[in-house]
């Protein structure tokens, strides 16, 4: 268990326990012949809960982050199974353009980050855990967060906590 940090939300910061997540129960796992499922395909056909999806678009959904870099973390992904920005079309951009500015703003509403790193990672070697299918991070950031973050960048969260934030992050959106 970590200790919580001076900053952070006291309800949020008590989600960070070792634990395998939810979600990736069955990411990665050979589904007959040689296909391997994408988890940014895999976590639509879940429920949302289940899935730990905060909310669903037309051509792109918003879900937690099973690797956080800190709490909250949110990757707002295509439905589509494209790599690269210049290969999703314009309206795909311009929705998940909308859903990280409105990610922003119920980031904002329930926990009140002082900020936000906002990122997609193009490639494997650019640092994309999932180079293969595009995704937009959402981090939001506190004062005081930065020590905290080397640890639990190699932290997991308990699914019940994560997916309570989940909740928290869906009925706010
Ligand atoms: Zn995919």
């Amino acid at each position: 268990m970590v200790e919580p940090t001076p900053g952070m939300p006291d309800r949020w910061a008590r989600l960070w326990a070792p634990h395998r997540m939810e979600y990736l129960k069955g990411e990665n796992r050979p589904l007959g012949d040689n296909d391997v499922i994408c988890p940014f395909c895999r976590v639509p056909t879940l429920d949302d809960q289940a899935g730990l999806i905060v909310a669903r678009g037309n051509t792109a959904y918003v879900v937690m982050n099973l690797y956080p870099y800190n709490a909250g973390h949110l990757l707002i992904c295509a439905y589509r199974h494209v790599a690269d920005l210049t290969d999703l079309t314009k309206e795909e951009r311009d929705e998940i353009s909308d859903m990280t500015a409105h990610a922003m703003v119920t980031l904002r509403k329930v926990s009140s980050p002082a900020g936000f790193n906002l990122g997609m990672n193009q490639g494997a070697i650019s640092g994309a855990g999932v180079a293969e299918h595009i995704h937009q991070h959402v981090v939001p950031r506190w004062s005081g967060d930065a020590n905290f973050m080397p640890l639990i960048g190699q932290t997991k969260v308990m699914p019940v906590l994560l997916s309570q934030t989940r909740d928290e992050l869906a009925a706010a959106w």
